[in-house]
């Protein structure tokens, strides 16, 4: 398993509607110093926010690469760094859907069922230009499909019905409060912490 770099500084994350989020990033093709910087960078912010995955389009920058550090079906870690990405999954009638919770840190604290295939693999390129290959199921295969559909300018909202997109939307406008827009430079606000005697 590739070691991720613990040298970051942890960046504000860039939230949906910002035009990076939504447009086909631009292809990796320099494997210098200031990329592996760049992949620290977001290995730290992905620690900071709690996240199993982190695109680069999350911290503002208009290239086609990920980091995740997460768990398959089984509990076994996995963590990696991928530059343009392309992903499988099964197609057809052996195509098995998971209709577990998603999320997004760019889209703060709101979660909605979204339908994936509970299998993938996803084929590109680490920071230093070697090809990588990583699979699997459990929330390993959907943060895989997640996070190269960041890549692409898909966000998972783009696969929600309407009406669980309303849903979605509606709670993290809720929760939109305890996130300063620096997040998670500055860390969550929770009044809760500072009402003890709230139930
Ligand atoms: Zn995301």
């Amino acid at each position: 398993m590739p070691t991720l770099p613990t040298d970051g500084t942890v960046l504000p994350i860039t939230r949906w509607g910002e035009p990076v989020m939504h447009q086909l990033c631009k292809p990796v093709t320099t494997f210098d110093d200031q990329l592996k910087k760049l992949v620290a960078d977001m290995v730290a912010t992905m620690n900071a926010a709690e996240g199993v995955g982190l695109a680069a389009n999350q911290v503002g920058v208009d290239l086609q690469l990920f980091v995740f550090d997460c768990p398959d079906a089984d509990g076994v870690r996995h963590q990696g760094v991928v530059c343009n990405p392309t992903v499988e999954v099964v197609e057809g009638k052996d195509r098995k859907l998971d209709e577990g919770d998603e999320g997004c840190l760019s889209l703060p604290g709101a979660f909605t069922k979204c339908a994936r295939p509970d299998w993938a693999r996803v084929t590109g390129v680490d920071e230093n230009g070697e090809p990588v290959t990583f699979e699997g199921n459990g929330l390993l295969a959907r943060c895989l499909q997640h996070e190269t559909d960041h890549t692409q300018g898909t966000v998972f909202g783009d696969r929600l019905s309407r009406k669980y997109r309303k849903r979605l939307f509606a709670e993290a406008e809720e929760l939109a409060p305890h996130y300063p827009a620096d997040w998670p430079v500055s860390p969550i606000y929770d009044p809760e912490n500072e009402l003890t005697d709230a139930e």
